[in-house]
């Protein structure tokens, strides 16, 4: 039957790029004998989990507290992406999640072992010890039903009529979890105003939006999984998740191209038929993947006239995060204190938690993997939100300048948790919304979609379908939204998807 329909077609499917959900989607593809072409914009792949060089150190661009590289379970969906295609990473275990500093004194360490958490957070709040317990062990229902089943393309009648009837309890428990945001849940057992701005915090540091707006799907992950698969780094840097993916893809008969910037997707009948690349070049396939967010997908992938009454309507509930100032810090390993943790996260006024430059997020992935940076040195990556529109119409020499300033702003809060980081700093490259946009290929350099209001749960999130017929979506921009384990389920689901169209 495919055969007629494309006659011409001389891939299954071509990816629009090499972001985490693109290379899944296409692995996936390829281990299923699929013919695939990857066309990524950037020299390397990886999008957000990609990494530069620069005097000897290796910086990670984005990512760097990576979920889903546990060996047990079905939710660790990097090391199965990396295994479908016969490649692995050697993983290194962050014991640690995150270490807060946050204000009212809340110094505290997310553990690996679960008890131990409790048992910090209890140390704050004895007096919410029951609620504590029941909020997270809430949380584990949810991942112990997700971490029961494959997980794959909820757009598959088949494959949800065969979980129904392998896994009937977890499904219906998920589907009562499917509309729930994390603040509801937060508050049927936590009354103390301070924990619940902790649990805010909670989720503001992975989804950048309150407790409330927070899908309890996702919730259910990441704060079990952290215990659980745990938290682990990739030996080489994050960029070695997508050059694996990329061994894996051509060892199966995929294919990638660099510098290969699509600028349309070319449709006949109103049907995604293929891609255009700047340099003129088209290619012509049964199925064409977008790893570009959807703003990029049908705002400037399409004509205008093809934007849908359906995506209009997902922008009525989505709008666009804000993108981020970024310091890529490389320092003497004297400057840091003795038992720093990786991943920190600073705020001194809850009221600033998301305003831009209110929540420093800071992560030292030398402390688990020194050769990413010269001997007796590490490399620091502190990032804070930033809207793209403070960045616009400057002189280079107004844009340096504002760089150097916000820089200073950053160092200096720093300096709290980290005393002498100052004088021990040998590198420093800023970057700002206007590189993540650049550099990343994102709209604004937007970290993703948020919603413009509390939304039920996670069921306005779009699948891999769109309302154009053999186009197809994957990565942050669709269920189940940002991070790297999340794209990667999105790919897992994409792939299934498709495979069943090809038949
Ligand atoms: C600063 C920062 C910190 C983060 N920290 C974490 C973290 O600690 N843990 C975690 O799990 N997640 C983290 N994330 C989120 C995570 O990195 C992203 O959610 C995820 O990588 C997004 O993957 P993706 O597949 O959706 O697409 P992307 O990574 O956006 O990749 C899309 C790819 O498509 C290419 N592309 C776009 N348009 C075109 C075109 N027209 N033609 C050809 N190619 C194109 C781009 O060049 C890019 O390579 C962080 C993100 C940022 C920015």
């Amino acid at each position: 039957m495919h055969k007629n329909l494309f006659p011409d077609s001389h891939y299954d499917a071509i990816i629009i790029g090499s972001g985490i959900g693109g290379l899944v989607t296409a692995t996936q593809l390829a281990a299923k004998e699929a013919k695939v072409l990857v066309l990524e914009r950037y020299l390397i792949p990886g999008g957000s989990a990609g990494y530069f060089e620069r005097q000897g150190y290796r910086f990670d661009v984005g990512a760097s507290m990576i979920f889903g590289f546990g060996q047990r379970g079905t939710t660790n969906l990097l090391t199965r992406a990396l295994d479908a295609v016969n490649v692995s990473l050697e993983v290194i275990p962050d014991f640690v999640q995150i270490h807060y500093h946050l204000p009212n004194s809340l110094d505290l360490k997310v553990e690996r072992t679960y008890e131990n958490f409790l048992q910090n957070l209890t140390s704050y709040f004895p007096h919410e010890v029951k609620g504590i317990r029941r909020f997270y062990d809430e949380c584990w229902r949810v991942f112990n039903c997700l971490n029961s089943m494959e997980l794959l393309s909820l757009e598959e009648p088949r494959y949800l009529m065969r979980m129904f009837f392998q896994h009937p309890w977890a499904c219906l428990s998920l589907l009562r979890y499917l509309p729930q945001n994390v603040g509801d849940v937060a508050r049927r057992h936590i009354k103390d105003p301070l924990l619940l701005k902790f649990i805010d915090m909670e989720c503001y540091c992975w989804s950048v939006v309150p407790a409330d707006m927070t899908p309890m799907i996702n919730a259910g992950m990441v704060f079990s999984d952290r215990h659980y698969g745990g938290v682990n780094y990739p030996k080489g840097g994050v960029g070695q998740i997508a050059q694996k993916l990329v061994e894996g893809l051509i060892q199966t008969g995929g294919q990638i191209k660099y510098q290969a910037r699509v600028t349309q997707i070319l449709t006949e009948k109103g049907r995604a038929v293929g891609v255009k690349l700047a340099n003129g070049q088209i290619y012509r396939a049964k199925y064409i993947v977008s790893n570009a967010t959807r703003w990029d997908t049908f705002e400037k992938l399409l004509p205008q006239e093809k934007i849908l009454a359906n995506e209009k309507k997902w922008q009525q509930n989505y709008e666009k995060s804000p993108s981020f100032l970024s310091l890529h810090m490389g320092i003497k390993a004297s400057s840091l204190p003795a038992k720093t943790e990786c991943h920190h996260i600073l705020l001194e006024d809850w009221e600033k938690m998301a305003d831009p430059e209110g929540t420093i997020f800071v992560s030292i992935p030398t402390l688990l993997d020194p050769d990413l940076a010269p001997v007796d040195h590490h490399i620091i990556h502190a990032f804070t939100p930033h809207w793209i529109d403070d960045w616009q119409g400057l002189s280079v020499k107004d844009y340096e300048a504002k760089k150097e300033k916000a820089a200073r702003r950053i160092l200096e809060r720093l300096e709290k948790i980290f005393p002498g980081l100052d004088t021990g700093l040998d590198y420093l490259e800023v970057g700002t919304p206007r590189t993540h946009r650049r550099f990343l290929g994102r709209d604004d350099g937007t970290y993703g979609p948020i919603p413009r209001r509390k939304l039920r749960g996670l069921l306005a999130m779009p699948f891999n379908r769109t309302a154009i017929p053999g186009l197809y979506c994957v990565g942050d921009s669709t269920f189940p939204g940002q991070g790297l384990n999340a794209v990667a389920f999105s790919g897992f689901a994409c792939a299934h998807r498709i495979a069943v169209d090809l038949g």
